[in-house]
């Protein structure tokens, strides 16, 4: 099964790919995650990201693309997978498609994690991320067991440097323009499902199940 998770930022795309993932048993491929390792790791790639990530923006499609469709080409993503933050523009989806078109392969569901905008900036304040792992907690909705540290893996939670709000505000501009788009794009090909991302994280999970099967 190949999965899409579309939403705006912080709508809990992360938390329900997660879950998404373990269920089914498919990996969880999120470019934010990829760029966030390799800004740790002090890759060129990292360097290169830092800057649009910091401020807001896309990364280009030119950096982007190549290393999404590096991943799903990986033995783990044979029998799907789910997308977490890509794509994020038309011209990304374009080449997803043409990508799978090749392999006669194609996107069995894009879900639509539905949240309005004035409850986004609250959200991503408490948002709190394991750098190490990639695992994310709110500080009031879904708090770690220990204050400040990963149930996970034992490090350290930290504010993301994007969720702060002055940058929340243009994710959330740049969403609206360059990825709700994306939500037309799928709808005309008849695989958008849309679901109430405001409930409760586990109602949304049941929500989303119902539709996968
Ligand atoms: P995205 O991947 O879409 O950017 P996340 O999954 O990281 O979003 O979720 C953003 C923040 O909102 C996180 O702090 C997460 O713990 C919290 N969150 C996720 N789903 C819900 C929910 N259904 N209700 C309340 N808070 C949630
Ligand atoms: P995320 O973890 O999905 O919220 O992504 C964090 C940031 O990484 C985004 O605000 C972008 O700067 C960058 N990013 C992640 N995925 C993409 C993508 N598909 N296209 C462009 N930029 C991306």
């Amino acid at each position: 099964m190949k999965i899409i998770m579309l939403g705006a930022p912080g709508a809990g795309k992360g938390t329900q790919a997660k879950m998404i993932a373990e269920k089914y048993s498919i990996p969880h491929v999120s470019t934010g995650d990829i760029f966030r390792a390799n800004i740790k790791n002090g890759t060129e790639l990292g360097k290169q990201a830092k800057e649009y990530m910091d401020a807001g923006k896309l990364v280009p499609d030119e950096l982007t693309v190549k290393i999404l469709l590096d991943r799903v080409a990986q033995d783990d993503c044979k029998n799907g997978y789910v997308l977490d933050g890509f794509p994020r523009t038309i011209p990304q989806a374009e080449v997803l498609e043409n990508a799978l078109n090749e392999l006669g392969d194609k996107i069995d569901f894009a879900v639509n994690v539905d949240v309005p905008d004035e409850n986004i900036v609250r959200r991503m304040s408490g948002r709190r991320a394991c750098l190490k792992c990639g695992a994310t907690y709110h500080i009031e909705h879904i708090p770690p067991k220990q204050e400040g540290i990963c149930d996970t893996c034992g490090s350290e939670l930290v504010l993301r440097d994007d969720d702060k709000p002055e940058t929340v505000q243009n994710r959330l501009k740049v969403y609206h323009e360059q990825t709700q788009p994306l939500i037309d794009f799928y709808t005309e090909r008849k695989v958008l499902k849309t679901v109430d991302g405001t409930k409760d994280m586990k109602e949304v999970f049941a929500d989303i199940i119902a539709i996968l099967g």
